[in-house]
């Protein structure tokens, strides 16, 4: 039986950025990742704020980085913002290579791809080839669990994204974060643009929606008629991405008493309010890693998920007013005012390190019009 210091199983955005950060660390440390795919990280590109980094990260987190912009951008009907806020994406191309180089070149750790994971216990991990490897730490990985949906109620951002090369510029300078001037087809819609050269760019059409449902072909087909409405002409689709993450009013997460530790969607450590990981995964990974495999079990990482599951708590009633009290049709003219807000509400929202005083600047106010409760009454309580 093979042992290690920590012992990962799926490899993808958490198991990356715990990688990285135990390495830089605790560079003697011994880390299996087990992940079933061919490569880690499958197919995403993930962004996030500069105001989602704690400051001890930044440094190894560098190499991840595979765009840059200096700010972004938010359409709405008679409402354009520019933000100067640094905004930074991932490639799963780039968390493979930064991430396995890291495993690789260190002698006592071990990347096993294409490998199926049957078991995830306190001590170790057993693979489907029979294969049992032991750990100091236990880490669960592997993304939502099956019956993840099962334990919470909840409404979705779902969305389908085609990279394309442009035949001509696009113009873009920065990201657009939501361009909500498009038919409100399916709950809130919005596209979301990221340039990632004068003529590459990633077009997502996205939905804030009650039903996870998701017809990708349709989507794909609608991104098609967004880019030629702005009057590009695609040369070449490079790629495309699809996604369905939950929005939680009600999430039930099992607190860290004991290992295996439960970590990235597997443990609820995501943003119920935008769907995304990436700020809270990063902060797990800090914790971990700041730690001897032998001491993170007890009262510290308790408190850690406390003040995880309270920060959480705002979003998620943000979310029970969005999905039970507004219908549909009537969400959108929520988040023109959210996007009215000030920049550093905004930034403590996405980093979810909500203050006092931002929350009560997202509530106070008339509420925006179109709060009904025929619908709240149309959706009893489960
Ligand atoms: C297309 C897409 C784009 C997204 N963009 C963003 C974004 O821009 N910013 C953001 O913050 N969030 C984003 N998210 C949300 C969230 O950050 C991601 O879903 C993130 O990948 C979750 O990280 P994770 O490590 O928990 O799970 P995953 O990244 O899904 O990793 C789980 C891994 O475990 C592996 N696995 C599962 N079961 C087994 C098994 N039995 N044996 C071995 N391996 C197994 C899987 O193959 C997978 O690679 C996006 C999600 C999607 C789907």
């Amino acid at each position: 039986m093979l042992s290690f210091d920590y012992v990962v199983a799926g490899g993808g955005l958490q198991a990356g950025l715990l990688v990285l950060a135990i390495r830089a660390r605790q560079p003697s440390a011994t880390i299996a990742v087990v992940e079933r795919g061919p490569t880690l990280g499958g197919n995403h590109t993930w962004c996030f704020h500069d105001g989602d980094v704690p400051d001890g990260c930044r440094d190894w987190l560098d190499p991840l980085v595979t765009w840059r912009w200096s700010g972004y951008s938010t359409h709405f009907p008679g409402q354009t913002r520019t933000v100067d806020e640094p905004y930074a994406g991932v490639s799963s191309e780039r968390l493979h290579s930064v991430v396995s180089a890291a495993l690789l070149e260190h002698p006592g750790s071990a990347l096993l791809l294409s490998t199926e994971v049957r078991r995830v216990g306190a001590e170790g991990v057993g693979l489907v080839d029979g294969r049992e490897l032991r750990g100091k730490v236990v880490i669960d990985a592997r993304g939502a669990a099956p019956d993840a949906a099962d334990e919470m109620r909840a409404g979705y951002q779902k969305f389908v994204g085609l990279e394309v090369t442009l035949a001509g510029a696009h113009g873009l300078d920065r990201p657009v974060l939501m361009d909500a001037n498009v038919d409100q087809t399916e709950g809130f819609r919005f596209f979301y643009l990221l340039p990632f050269t004068d003529r590459t760019l990633l077009v997502e059409d996205t939905r804030f929606h009650d039903s996870p449902a998701l017809d990708v072909p349709a989507l794909a087909d609608e991104v098609r008629g967004y880019i030629e409405g702005r009057g590009w002409s695609i040369e070449r689709e490079v790629r495309r991405e699809a996604g369905v993450l939950p929005m939680p009013w009600r999430h039930r997460m099992a607190p860290p008493s004991g290992p295996p530790l439960l970590a990235g969607y597997r443990g609820g450590w995501f943003h119920p309010g935008t769907g995304y990981s990436f700020p809270v995964a990063l902060r797990l990974a800090d914790f971990v890693s700041a730690r001897p495999p032998e001491g993170l079990f007890g009262s510290k990482l308790e408190a850690f998920a406390r003040a995880h599951r309270s920060q959480s708590r705002f979003p998620r009633f943000l979310n029970r007013l969005l999905f039970r009290w507004y219908p549909p049709a009537s969400r959108h003219p929520i988040f023109a005012r959210v996007y009215r807000l000030p920049q550093s509400v905004l930034r403590n929202f996405y980093a979810l390190r909500l203050t006092t005083s931002d929350r009560v600047r997202l509530l106070v106010g008339r509420p925006p019009p179109g709060i009904s409760l025929k619908h709240r009454l149309s959706h009893p309580k489960p």
